[in-house]
């Protein structure tokens, strides 16, 4: 088996890293950094993001776990001390006999005057204005749906939901719903600017147009990533055929996964 891993850069996560760099040595396994069956991702999920982005070319063939050494996290659900367990079972299972499950991911069209460039996103893609509030015509399957102004969109993956999404008041969708929610960030309305205000969901091949007004200057954020633009014509966001696979090892449903991060165990 191939294997690659990342880490957040911290002492427990480099610590961690050369365990399992130690233990994978042993069962023989192959460190690759171009094409591994598997990406270990060592921190939180702002580790897994990076470990997405880093392997994005790589989707149809890749897995990624997460070891987590902060709290929980929602990719990253392996604890330190549980490293020698999952080295064990990834040797054991092997390619073949891995559990996989797999999330849909946000495919990102953006058209520029200059070009079209396609992303991917994990958690989400927002778009914000810079220098002022974000003016966009936002259509859906392409009908104009409404006219935006404020601090931003927000479009989330179901495994995003849980994060800047929730913080803008999105729903939480389970990740075996194909599908993306679109929320707003301080959305201005009045007599012209008039929005929804609730968070949309659409399903697998709906897809939304965002129109920004001529020259804005565009701040587009796809996970972690920043770019800045002011030339982009529109932003096209649907459901990607494509998906980002988890090994799993054994089961963690992703409501207790919630229920841990959001609720705690308190039973009163
Ligand atoms: P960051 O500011 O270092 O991390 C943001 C926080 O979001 C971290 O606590 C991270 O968990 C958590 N997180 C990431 N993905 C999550 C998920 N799917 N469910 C629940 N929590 C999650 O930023 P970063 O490391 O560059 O990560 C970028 C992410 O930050 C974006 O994708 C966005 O979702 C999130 N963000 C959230 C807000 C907000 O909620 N107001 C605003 C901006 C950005 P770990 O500590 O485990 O890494």
């Amino acid at each position: 088996m191939k294997y690659f891993v990342l880490n957040r850069g911290d002492e427990t996560s480099l610590k961690l890293s050369h365990k399992f760099h130690k233990l994978a040595n042993q069962y023989n396994m192959i460190l690759d950094e171009k094409s591994p069956d598997i990406a270990v991702s060592i921190g939180g999920d702002g580790t897994m993001l990076y470990a997405f982005h880093k392997f994005v070319q790589n989707l149809d063939h890749i897995s990624f776990v997460g070891i987590h050494t902060g709290h929980l996290g929602f990719y990253a659900d392996w604890k330190p001390n549980e490293i020698e367990q999952l080295l064990s079972l990834m040797v054991e299972k092997g390619n073949s006999e891995q559990i996989i499950v797999e999330y849909p991911i946000v495919q990102l069209e953006i058209k520029t005057i200059k070009d079209t460039r396609i992303y991917y996103a994990l958690n989400e893609i927002t778009i914000k204005g810079i220098h002022a509030t974000l003016v966009a015509q936002l259509d859906i399957n392409d009908d104009q749906f409404e006219m935006f102004r404020g601090d931003g969109i927000c479009i989330s993956t179901p495994s995003g939901s849980t994060a800047y999404n929730k913080g803008l008041g999105g729903g939480i969708i389970h990740p075996a719903l194909p599908s993306i929610q679109i929320t707003e960030i301080a959305s201005i309305n009045n007599r012209v600017f008039r929005t929804l205000g609730s968070p949309i969901i659409l399903p697998k091949h709906h897809h939304c147009d965002i129109y920004p007004k001529a020259k804005q200057k565009i701040l587009l954020s796809v996970d972690h990533l920043q770019f800045e633009h002011d030339d982009i014509i529109s932003i096209r966001s649907s459901v990607s055929h494509k998906k980002v696979r988890f090994a799993r090892y054994r089961p963690f449903p992703f409501w207790n996964r919630v229920k841990d991060a959001f609720v705690g165990n308190e039973s009163n």
